[in-house]
């Protein structure tokens, strides 16, 4: 099904949802409704709850404008994501202030949440469709994972660093993102039985492409993964795998993350 008639079954339900419920209908610029309630979502027949708040959205949506669409990023799926994740519950208490501002911020471990423009031009390279299988390695705070689970409610995800995993579980409950989830494991051998996905993000800097992740990848799949030196500027690459099973792999832009690590800590 095409971006166009997804937004549009996306918007006749979020109006169809907010008059049910008696909410102010969607702004014109295609954001959702508050709604302090969890709610079912349902574009492509596909049914799953999505917690919604409604604090700081006026924020949120400004960055979206501000250094996301203007930047570039267009799928509608992802703007409405990026709007409706509240990134200051992600962020240690002391960041908090400065949670929609576009930048990485430090989330402990030695390890960080990436700024809002990559979660949202990587989330974008997936081309994601509501019901994909999407496997995440570096949950780290786990914003990107939520991110992810906006649009499907198949989101995946492994954080190498107990406490970062377990820190996320615990925020993925808190908040509601019931659908997410999420192992403490070494993530360079992907989930092999939640596999085959139809896309795999990986948020950390691989010095190469991980074959199982590749491996795990289904025909017509995507990939988006930053290689190359760690402490240093590397690329982000578009891997995909065709309906032959044929992997291609493309250059996209120059980014800096944190390493792919091989020891569980
Ligand atoms: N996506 C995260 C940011 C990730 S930072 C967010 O939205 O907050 C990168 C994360 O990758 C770190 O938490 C790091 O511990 C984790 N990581 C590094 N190597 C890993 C591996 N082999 N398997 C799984 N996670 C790994």
């Amino acid at each position: 099904m095409g971006i166009r008639s997804r937004l549009a079954g996306l918007a006749a339900l979020v109006v169809a949802v907010a008059a049910l419920l008696c909410l102010r209908p969607a702004a014109p610029d295609g954001a959702a409704a508050d709604a302090p309630a969890a709610r079912p979502a349902s574009a492509t027949g596909i049914e799953w709850e999505r917690p919604r708040f409604a604090d700081r959205a006026a924020e949120r949506r400004a960055m979206v404008r501000r250094d996301i669409q203007r930047e570039g990023v267009r799928d509608p799926a992802v703007l409405a994501a990026m709007r409706q994740v509240p990134r200051h519950e992600f962020v240690p208490a002391g960041y908090r202030r400065r949670a929609y501002d576009d930048r990485p911020l430090p989330i402990g471990h030695g390890q960080t949440i990436s700024q809002p423009y990559i979660v949202a031009y990587m989330t974008q390279q997936l081309g994601l469709k509501p019901g994909d299988k999407v496997l995440e390695i570096g949950t780290g705070s786990g914003y990107q994972a939520a991110v992810l689970s906006e649009i499907t409610p198949h989101v995946f995800t492994i954080e190498i660093v107990r406490a970062l995993g377990e820190a996320a579980k615990a925020r993925f409950k808190r908040l509601g993102y019931k659908t997410i989830q999420c192992k403490i494991a070494d993530g360079y051998y992907g989930w092999p039985d939640r596999g085959p996905f139809d896309a795999i993000i990986v948020t950390c800097a691989a010095g190469t492409i991980p074959p199982p992740l590749v491996k795990q990848l289904k025909p017509g799949g995507r990939m988006c993964i930053p290689v190359g030196p760690t402490g240093a500027t590397q690329r982000l690459i578009l891997v995909t795998k065709d309906a032959q099973g044929q992997v291609k792999s493309r250059s996209l832009i120059p980014v800096v993350f944190v390493p792919l690590t091989r020891k569980a800590r």
